[in-house]
């Protein structure tokens, strides 16, 4: 990885991933109370006279988002000085990006290959008088729809198919035309990539995946550098109230301790994953950033600390597909990615994504990775034609 993408700790860097992991936002201690303080179930606080903050209304503010969102952002800019909101989930995140920085009149730059529920987003982004743009992740070929854009979004590795683009170059490119650049982040976790040190203005995610990485809840969050933006961002969460509970952000919290362990072990698995289905004949179209000839690689390499815990490839049909997944032992035909448990689905089934019948979007879960590799293998022999 590349010259300044180390992840151990080193006395110019500081503490390293696991370390940074398991203390994020903690709170000073105090004697005879937890280390993690638990869940706050709070409507309304305690409230006399003037009302002035930190907690007010439960909608607003809450002790355990706090805490959440000073871990988070501990992640995601080590450097201090930004702010983290949290949200009920990805899609609460991104929205509230999009739709408290973008006006009427307002250019947005949108991949075309990017999360399923986007082309939704597109439709509201266009009922409302904004114009969107679209252009693959691959190859940077945002570069050629920038001229008076308002933001540029972008989604990097992509998802379902894991490309890959530059987010420093792409960054100055919109930096320069006076356009605000946002980068989902979720794919690679703040321990992958770290948006903000490449240039971007926003890393929003869904904690919903390897964040978390349980598969027991849904959450979201908006990291942002710039008190202005944050403060508008927080705004719309207030207005639409897409805020999550409390018990969701402690479960986050709690998870947050286990994931440089979650995510070291699932890529691992991933990459041996990929090299085992590499030469395999029913396998084509096999993609995933950490294998050194991928075509996301050289950027990849560049730019992310860790490649990831998805790795996709097609078989020759959707019926092939459908019985290697019922075939499988150690993995859930269920949607989603990034959970403990390994996941794999045919991801044609949703109808949304430009992808062959047989297309399969695998997420590596922590089992021993000897196993997994074998329960795919023998389910690829024992379903072959
Ligand atoms: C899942 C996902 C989302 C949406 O997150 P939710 O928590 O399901 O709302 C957004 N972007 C990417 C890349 C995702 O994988």
């Amino acid at each position: 990885m590349g010259a300044d993408a180390g992840t151990g700790p080193s006395a110019a860097k500081g503490p390293g991933d696991g370390t940074r992991a398991v203390r994020a936002g903690l709170p000073e201690p105090v004697k005879h109370e937890p280390t993690l303080p638990g869940p706050v179930f709070a409507a309304h606080f305690h409230l006399p006279g003037d009302p002035t903050g930190p907690y007010t209304y439960g909608r607003d503010e809450n002790p355990t988002w706090t805490l959440l969102e000073r871990a988070i952002g501990e992640l995601e800019a080590p450097g201090g000085g930004a702010e983290t909101l949290v949200f009920a989930s990805g899609m609460a995140a991104i929205s509230a990006v999009l739709f408290s920085q973008l006006r009427t009149g307002d250019a947005v730059v949108l991949p075309n290959d990017g999360y399923q529920a986007l082309p939704l987003v597109r439709e509201q982004l266009a009922a409302y008088g904004i114009e969107v743009r679209t252009a693959p992740t691959a190859g940077d070929a945002q570069l050629d729809v920038l001229d008076g854009a308002r933001l540029l979004w972008l989604e990097t590795p992509s998802n379902p198919g894991l490309d890959v683009c530059d987010v420093r170059r792409l960054a100055d490119a919109a930096h320069a035309r006076g356009a605000l650049v946002a980068v989902d982040n979720t794919l690679a976790t703040p321990l992958g990539q770290r948006p903000l040190d490449l240039g971007a203005d926003f890393s929003v995610a869904s904690g919903t995946k390897q964040l978390t990485g349980h598969g027991d809840l849904l959450l979201g969050y908006v990291t942002c550098l710039d008190a202005e933006r944050a403060a508008a961002v927080r705004r719309w969460r207030k207005i639409v109230g897409a805020i999550p509970g409390p018990m969701e952000a402690w479960l986050a919290h709690r998870s947050l301790a286990t994931l440089q362990l979650r995510v070291d072990r699932q890529n691992a698995n991933a990459l041996a994953l990929a090299e085992a289905l590499r030469g395999h004949p029913d396998v084509t179209g096999l993609r995933y950033p950490g294998l050194p000839d991928d075509p996301s690689y050289k950027v990849a390499e560049r730019q992310m600390r860790r490649f990831g815990c998805v790795v996709s490839f097609a078989l020759p049909s959707r019926a092939r597909a459908d019985r290697f997944l019922e075939a499988l032992r150690f993995v859930d035909d269920a949607t989603s990615f990034g959970g403990v448990r390994s996941t794999a689905e045919r991801r044609g089934r949703w109808g949304g994504d430009a992808v062959p019948e047989g297309f399969i979007r695998f997420s590596a879960g922590a089992e021993d990775g000897e196993d997994l590799v074998a329960d795919v293998l023998r389910a690829l022999d024992e379903t072959a034609d």
